[in-house]
């Protein structure tokens, strides 16, 4: 099909079938190794004992509704009418194809921050929208976000812009000071903006995300998306939810119905029960998982690895320049041989060449697994050698 030209299978599939055919330790494709709180687990096995095993409706349980605005509230003082601002979806990702395919018509203008997570140039191609990406820039050991970028991808066909933060792969949490940039920018230019937060809670280091939809002005045009996956270590779950103005999600809604109608029930109820109960489980995940990424991220740099800032997320990115690679597409194809250890490179979520020469790993696997990746990382020689 035209529109999905370019789009073969997912670069988190291919390198997870990669670290299966090679046993390698898999720190590509972003999932955890331990269960969620047992007693939201629970909670689900009650709920399909209980019959809830058909379909739920259409926007969603109301309880799981009711719980996502209190959570909104509670963390953000962001006030949501559940019947009108809150749609449930299959995941986030079901929340972003759906919201683009609502919002963006054949031919507007989307603008990405680069590196981008693979499916908003897929959602985007799926609505016949064009993509521009706006790269972040390198600032120091981390990466930022200019607006001066965003002003300068702007045109008058720019309909929406696609923010996310905390940022897959770079671990980069937008500042406050950042954020209201963007707010008067999307003001100045009345553009709608889709916010995947669904990394909110995993932020670390007494660093804080803010919703953009907080800003003034920026509520009545800001869906914000989020996730159980994430939060409470369930990818598998796929329970996501929109929210922002009765408008804007009744647009969702309406595509939403024709993708999937209606998302799993006993999940829905059991992930309400977690946003309701689980959050001292997710401020020690959160802890745990700051501490993972510095075990991992010294390890690399161990290994002669120049390892970029990671503030949040399961991710943090190296640059493989620093072993002589110019391709960490290359370094991440070559790995599983030398070393038996899958990464992701940042290519994959590019059209420019800010990636070229990163590479992502996840850090979001046992202490024992990151441990034994580094072993094995540094018993290898990792150096370039002139050929992959
Ligand atoms: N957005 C980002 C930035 C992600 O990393 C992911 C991957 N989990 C998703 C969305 C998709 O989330 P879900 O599994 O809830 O569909
Ligand atoms: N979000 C996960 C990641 O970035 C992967 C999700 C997927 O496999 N599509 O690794």
């Amino acid at each position: 099909m035209h529109r999905m030209q370019g789009f073969g299978t997912t670069v988190f599939a291919e390198m997870s079938a990669l670290a299966l055919r090679t046993g390698s330790v898999n720190l590509g494709q972003g999932f955890p190794d331990t269960d969620g709180p047992a007693a939201m687990v629970e909670e689900h096995v009650r709920g399909l004992r209980a019959g809830l095993n058909q379909y739920p409706p259409g926007p969603g349980l109301p309880v799981l509704r009711q719980a996502v605005a209190s959570h909104q509230q509670r963390h953000y003082g962001i006030t949501l009418d559940p019947d009108s601002q809150v749609l449930v979806t299959v995941g986030a990702t079901e929340a972003i194809a759906a919201s683009v395919l609502a919002l963006v018509e054949p031919g507007d203008e989307v603008l990405l921050v680069e590196p981008y997570y693979d499916s908003y140039a897929a959602s985007v191609a799926l609505a016949g929208g064009v993509r521009r990406a706006v790269p972040l820039r390198r600032d120091g050991a981390g990466l930022r976000l200019d607006v001066a970028d965003l002003r300068a991808a702007l045109t008058d066909r720019t309909r929406l812009l696609l923010l996310n933060t905390p940022h897959n792969p770079s671990g980069t949490v937008l500042t406050e000071t950042e954020l209201r940039d963007v707010a008067a920018f999307c003001i100045e230019h009345d553009l709608l903006v889709l916010s995947d937060e669904v990394y909110e809670h995993l932020v670390y280091d007494g660093l804080r995300h803010l919703p953009i939809a907080t800003l003034p002005g920026m509520a009545e045009r800001t869906l914000t998306i989020s996730s159980a996956a994430k939060t409470y270590s369930v990818t598998g779950w796929k329970t996501g939810w929109v929210t922002g103005p009765a408008e804007l999600v009744r647009a969702v809604q309406t595509v939403k119905q024709f993708l999937t109608f209606v998302a799993h029930g006993a999940a829905q109820s059991a992930v309400a029960h977690a946003l309701e109960h689980e959050q001292a489980w997710v401020t020690a995940l959160a802890a745990s998982l700051g501490e993972r990424r510095t075990l991992l991220a010294d390890g690399l740099r161990a290994c002669g690895l120049e390892v970029l800032r990671s503030d949040a997320t399961y991710f943090l990115q190296a640059d493989v320049a620093s072993l002589g690679w110019r391709s960490g597409t290359d370094f991440a194809r070559a790995l599983p041989e030398r070393a038996g250890v899958v990464c992701i490179p940042t290519e994959a979520f590019c059209d420019s060449d800010v990636g070229a020469t990163l590479v992502r790993f996840a850090f979001c696997k046992q202490d024992s697994v990151l441990v034994e990746a580094v072993d094995r990382l540094a018993a290898a020689d990792l150096a370039w050698s002139g050929s992959a």
